[in-house]
């Protein structure tokens, strides 16, 4: 891997964003910049743009896009909107694409990229949530790569090289249990934003923290490693384990069980997603045993966390229900950070739209941008009523 290969980062500025820039920086000469969007935080771009010269960026959001480009030296592309963000995504230079924005905006860029070729390093993991079936029969026409930067994926990942694929008995996915792991299901009405927003392991963008809290993060990954690994529902497992020092497993025909650990640092997955199938020399710090002294694992409990449940329920129906679920999880999640409903509405509100709008099977690309757009639409009056 002595070329220099060119990246384009989607969402530079979030959580994901600035830790691959960080890896990036590291990795010396081995990625070049062409691309960095983000939606608002325009504070943030610049000292990337001085640090990374790109070739172009793009700001989602209008106000913020005229705003920078009255106040600018940046002498490269300056791009506005989703139409923006596609551009991006697909210049013919890319050799990699990043995608850390948060949401169903990761799909269309995602779906342009993957259609000219370009590999995908997927943070985004509501891309394969929602449109899974669409995304990997693309990458899989166009021999594009999905590199999973989701810890768990990662651990996956790097558990199965070598490996046969008919050898899975099962994957489990670990997860840490949040900020709620402790709470009683009977107090989750009376939880705070602020003690949701508490990860004890991980800091993280708004989205996933809340997502963590609720489980729903870990039933959107269960989603993402059916699409991923190809493998049966029945054969992905969730376990909690609070330390979160495994980041997931595989267990094989024979009992045996390999599992990919390390200290909780997104950077980790991320390196490897951009250096893949090679694990490249970092400083990141080192796990030391005697304070890991105890690993524990605890079931997983799916009548506490409805959120995990109804993730599992989609996706035995499959079709547009995934998508379904994760458009009124994001709805019913911004209305919680709003602090327009309680915590445990979260699950109320997803169940409702997964039980009432009418589930398509093998839905096209433009009847998931409706269906989302509907869900939407459908989750925020049942919200208001
Ligand atoms: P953040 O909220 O920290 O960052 C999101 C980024 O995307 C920001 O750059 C933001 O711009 C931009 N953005 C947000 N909404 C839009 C939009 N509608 N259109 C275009 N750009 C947008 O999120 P995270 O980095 O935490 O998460 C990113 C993705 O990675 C999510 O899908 C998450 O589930 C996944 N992930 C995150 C992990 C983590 O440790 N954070 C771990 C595993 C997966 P701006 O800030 O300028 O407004
Ligand atoms: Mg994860």
């Amino acid at each position: 891997m002595s070329k220099t290969r060119k990246i384009s980062i989607l969402g530079s500025t979030g959580s994901i964003g600035i830790q691959t820039l960080d890896v990036i920086e590291k990795l010396g000469d081995m990625f070049k910049i062409n691309y960095l969007t983000i939606n608002t935080r325009i504070d943030l771009l610049e000292p990337q743009i001085l640090k990374f010269n790109p070739k172009g960026v793009v700001i989602t959001d209008e106000k913020k896009y005229k705003e920078f480009k009255s106040t600018t030296s940046f002498k490269g592309k300056i791009l506005s909107g989703e139409e923006g963000v596609i551009e991006a995504a697909c210049d013919d230079t890319n050799d990699l694409l990043l995608t850390a924005l948060v949401g169903f905006a990761g799909v269309i860029p995602t779906y342009h990229a993957l259609q000219k070729g370009i590999d995908i390093a997927l943070a985004n993991k509501e891309t394969l949530v929602s449109a899974g079936s669409i995304i990997t029969k693309l990458a899989n026409e166009k021999n594009a790569k999905i590199l999973a930067v989701d810890s768990e994926h990662s651990a996956i990942l790097q558990c199965l090289i070598g490996e046969d694929h008919n050898d899975i008995e099962k994957i489990i996915l670990t997860a840490s249990g949040g900020p709620c792991r402790t709470t009683l299901k009977s107090e989750f009405a009376k939880i705070t934003v602020e003690s949701a927003l508490k990860h004890p392991n991980w800091s993280m963008g708004n989205k996933i923290t809340i997502d963590s809290a609720t489980m729903m993060n870990k039933g959107l990954e269960v989603i993402e490693a059916f699409w991923l690994f190809g493998l049966r529902i029945d054969q992905i497992e969730t376990i909690i384990h609070p330390q979160s020092i495994i980041h997931s497993m595989v267990q094989f025909n024979d009992g045996s069980i390999k599992a990919q650990m390390g200290l909780p640092d997104m950077r980790v997955p991320i390196s490897y997603a951009l250096t893949y199938p090679k694990h490249s020399k970092f400083d990141f710090p080192r796990m030391d045993f005697e304070k890991f002294s105890t690993l524990t694992f605890e079931k997983t409990d799916l009548d506490k966390f409805e959120c995990l449940q109804l993730a599992y329920i989609a996706l035995k129906i499959g079709g547009t229900a995934p998508a379904i679920i994760n458009a009124a999880n994001e709805i019913a999640v911004q209305e919680f950070l709003n602090k327009n409903i309680s915590f445990d509405k979260i699950s109320y509100f997803i169940s409702k739209a997964l039980n009432t709008l009418e589930i398509i099977e093998n839905p096209s690309l433009d009847e998931l941008i409706d269906i989302d757009k509907l869900t939407r639409i459908f989750t925020l009056n049942e919200i208001k009523k």
